[in-house]
């Protein structure tokens, strides 16, 4: 009968204490004991920890090979789950310990490597514990997102990558073409876009909003989960050029029920990871960010704080802090701004809301007083602006008159307008960068560090 393969998570349980398995994965460390044998630290990903193997030098391989074992080889081990008097609740006692790979001069040694330094091994920096854990985060992270919905009864729905609509109207679009440019370069111009494959100037998504609200506006409650591309030139540790983003939209939602969701949301996402990912947070809270589980915990329990865009211009006018960017009522909010109204105005998750029409996109909905519109932007420690969101304009009149002062063309939204023309309802979303929220609770300080491949400008490598 085959040998059960079991995880290094299992085996590190004291229920599987007697049973004889195999176990693959790779050598963290070897140390050889002066008694005779060598013990192997395997972690195969499935949890922070490592399982301890015990070989013995009559193994017939034990000079050979296992005395040659080092970080980064891979291995199969079998043998029995033992209980361990060592820290670790079990170990186990290999019967045989098979090499499949060998791993002469692998980059991760034991020394610790800066972050900077791993984004150049983005294709082994998953086997450091700081990327294992992010990548563990990360998925429980991306499974509550779905099950979250699924049980509010959001439908998922895919959102094209490629688009002929500018969402933000703000132009920082990735262009996809199938023009060859080296001819075009040549020949100077200018480009007849009957020529490209769509037609007309297409690009890589910003945002899948416009299109999910043709679905709201038909079953209801829908949201996005996908790739989202930003051809902004800004190199900080907040900006991918290529991220995931959710989106949920929902018909028959106004404002307070937008900002009602994304605080659940929040809540459940931040629940579910204290509650399944402990080993991992253990982790980031003490080599990352300390007091993150408390302060997690705090956020998980506590109801949000909100304030409006006019009051907090109020208080940063008023605080007494040398900000860079100047402040004053109608510009657009900077990270450093944002920062200070979470994490020492309120030290804790902030919701602004109320913003300036002018520094907002076109389907937000117009207020009564005309000057601002019914937006929420949920702001959070350490990281700033984590969802931008909105109550969408759904006054066909209004929303024209908006796009005209935008120098948006009706035509090139006929269809989105349509949504106003036939049966137009109230309806809300917003959109949650997926990166910022696993920088959240992680602690990691750049995004560069939470997402398996970094696309930023002048990166593109793996
Ligand atoms: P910021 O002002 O921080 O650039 P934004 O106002 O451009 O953000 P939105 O267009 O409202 O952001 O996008 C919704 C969400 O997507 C943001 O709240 C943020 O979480 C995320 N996001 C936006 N741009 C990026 C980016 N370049 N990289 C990673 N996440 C992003
Ligand atoms: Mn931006």
């Amino acid at each position: 009968m085959p040998l059960e393969k079991m995880f290094v998570s299992d085996a590190r349980d004291a229920a599987h204490v007697g049973k004889t398995v195999l176990i693959q994965g790779w050598i963290r460390t070897r140390r050889d004991s002066k008694g005779g044998f060598s013990f192997l630290e395997i972690n195969d990903g499935s949890c922070m920890g490592n399982i301890q193997v015990i070989a013995d030098a009559d193994l017939a391989n034990y000079k050979d090979e296992i005395q040659r074992l080092s970080a980064g080889c891979s291995v199969a081990i079998e043998g029995e789950v033992k209980a361990s008097e060592g820290k670790q609740a079990t170990e186990i006692q290999a019967s045989q310990v098979t090499v499949l790979g060998w791993a002469d001069d692998f980059p991760l040694q034991k020394k610790r490597h800066s972050f900077e330094k791993l984004r150049e091994w983005a294709h082994i920096r998953a086997r450091s514990n700081t990327f294992g854990a992010v990548a563990r985060v990360r998925n429980q992270i991306c499974q509550s997102i779905h099950q979250f919905f699924h049980e509010n009864n959001f439908l998922y729905v895919h959102t094209p990558i490629i688009t002929a609509s500018d969402c933000e109207g703000a132009g920082e679009m990735f262009k996809v073409t199938t023009l060859d440019l080296d001819r075009l370069a040549k020949s100077g111009g200018p480009v007849n876009y009957e020529y490209d494959f769509f037609d007309k100037p297409s690009f890589l998504t910003v945002s899948g909003q416009l299109e999910a609200e043709t679905y709201a506006t038909a079953l209801g409650r829908v949201y996005t989960f996908g790739p989202t591309f930003r051809a902004e030139n800004s190199n900080t540790s907040r900006h991918l050029s290529e991220f995931w983003m959710i989106e949920p939209e929902a018909a028959f939602f106004d404002l307070a029920d937008d900002m009602a969701l994304a605080e659940s949301f929040l809540r459940k996402i931040l629940s579910d990871v204290l509650n399944r990912c402990d080993e991992d947070l253990q982790f980031f809270d003490q080599r990352i960010q300390k007091g993150l589980i408390e302060s997690l915990r705090k956020v998980a329990e506590t109801p949000f704080q909100h304030m409006t865009y006019t009051d907090a211009i109020k208080v940063l006018e008023n605080c007494g802090e040398s900000f860079e960017f100047p402040i004053a009522w109608g510009t657009d909010l900077q990270a450093e701004h944002e920062r200070y109204l979470t994490e020492k105005h309120v030290a804790g998750p902030l919701i602004l809301t109320d913003y300036p029409s002018t520094i907002k996109p076109f389907y937000m909905r117009l207020s009564d007083d005309r000057k601002t519109v019914a937006a929420m932007d949920v702001l959070v420690p350490g990281v700033g602006e984590i969802i931008g969101g909105s109550q969408r304009e759904e006054r066909l009149d209004v929303l024209t008159q908006r796009m005209a002062e935008m120098d948006l063309r009706e035509e090139d939204y006929w269809w989105y307008l349509d949504l106003r023309r036939y049966g137009t309802v109230p309806h809300a979303g917003f959109g949650l960068g997926l990166e910022r929220l696993v920088q959240y609770t992680t602690g990691m300080a750049n995004i560069r560090d939470v997402i398996p491949f970094p696309r930023t400008p002048g990166n593109a490598e793996f």
